[in-house]
């Protein structure tokens, strides 16, 4: 399923430019419009799941998925040894924005604990 008043669904379809880091047949992960680290890619699914709980329920793999894509892009952006951070942000408390699931993966800088 695709919605196309969603922004990230328009990436993933390409229907909308971005800085496009890998994709395969299940997920595109791109840099985030609004970096807050030197390194600040999203990874999401192609299909629209609004949030955490669509997804897990209707394809519980696909989180795995953007979890094994965000360890290997901290490689190739060569955050993995020195350290990242990767963020479901879920719902109003926690500032979801684009409800559209996607995985955070920042790095490049030292960050903060705990996150504001
Ligand atoms: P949230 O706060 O929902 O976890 O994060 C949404 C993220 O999407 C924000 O960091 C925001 O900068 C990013 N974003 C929103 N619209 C666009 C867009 O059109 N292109 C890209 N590349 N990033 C976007
Ligand atoms: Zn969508």
């Amino acid at each position: 399923m695709s919605n196309s008043e969603c922004v990230f669904c328009r990436i993933g379809a390409r229907k909308l430019h971005a800085m496009v880091v890998h994709e395969d047949d299940d997920l595109i992960a791109f840099r985030d419009i609004n970096p807050q680290a030197p390194i600040h890619v999203l990874i999401i699914p192609k299909k629209h799941y609004p949030s955490l709980y669509d997804a897990h329920r209707e394809d519980p793999g696909i989180l795995g998925k953007l979890n094994a894509a965000a360890l290997q892009i901290a490689e190739k952006e060569r955050v993995a040894s020195r350290g990242f951070r990767l963020v479901f942000n879920h719902g109003d408390e926690a500032g979801q924005t684009v409800h559209h699931v996607h995985l955070h993966l920042l790095g490049g800088r030292a960050l903060r604990w705990p996150p504001g």
